[in-house]
């Protein structure tokens, strides 16, 4: 039986996520959802990124390089969109940075920027944490099952101890830069 309704969700799809990469020109600023990056090696083929599976890989098996993709999700700062981003190993070295410090990625505000206008340029990630006692965050979704959607492979079984719903998740101390903005700019000016 159908779910009529005569409202308009905010909510318009269902498990799938959307997938985003640094685009050129503004970028992306968003605050990430989730309590730590998840990567695996992939390959372009076909005309789209797909996982390299651990066996009878056919990308692997017609000689096709593998790259590692890092994801995370997070939620536009402009839009409202929770969305997963994904990135290259070289971009996830910001993230995992910040992860040491302040022993989790939520609540982190990045800004994600192509350093030149190239669809494939470096990307440049700064992170700056949030106070999450005065941002409502929504909890991030189990990155592996959305990229199994995405990707239409078999949902993973073991759900990853990180991602699992119901764990403690707010480790985040947060510092005192309540403003996006002022955090931007390098934090408030000195008294
Ligand atoms: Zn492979």
């Amino acid at each position: 039986m159908p779910r009529w309704s005569n409202e308009i969700p905010q909510q318009h799809t269902g498990t799938a996520y959307t997938l985003k990469r640094t685009p050129s020109g503004r970028g992306i600023v968003a605050m990430v959802t989730s309590d730590d990056l998840v990567g695996c090696p992939t390959h372009w083929w076909g005309g789209h990124t797909v996982p390299c599976e651990e066996t009878g890989c056919k990308p692997c098996e017609e000689g096709i390089p593998y790259r590692w993709h890092f994801y995370l999700a997070a939620v536009d700062t402009t839009t409202h969109q929770h969305f997963l981003f994904e990135m290259t190993a070289q971009a996830g070295d910001s993230f995992k940075d910040y992860r040491r410090a302040h022993g989790s990625l939520r609540g982190c505000l990045f800004e994600a920027k192509r350093l030149r206008s190239a669809k494939n340029s470096r990307v440049c990630i700064r992170c700056k944490p949030t106070d999450l006692r005065v941002q409502h965050l929504p909890e991030g979704p189990d990155i592996k099952k959305c990229l199994a959607v995405i990707w239409n492979v078999p949902i993973p079984s073991v759900v990853a101890p990180d991602v699992a719903k119901g764990a403690p998740r707010l480790r985040v101390i947060p510092k005192a830069i309540p403003d996006p903005v002022l955090a931007r700019n390098g934090g408030p000016p000195a008294a």
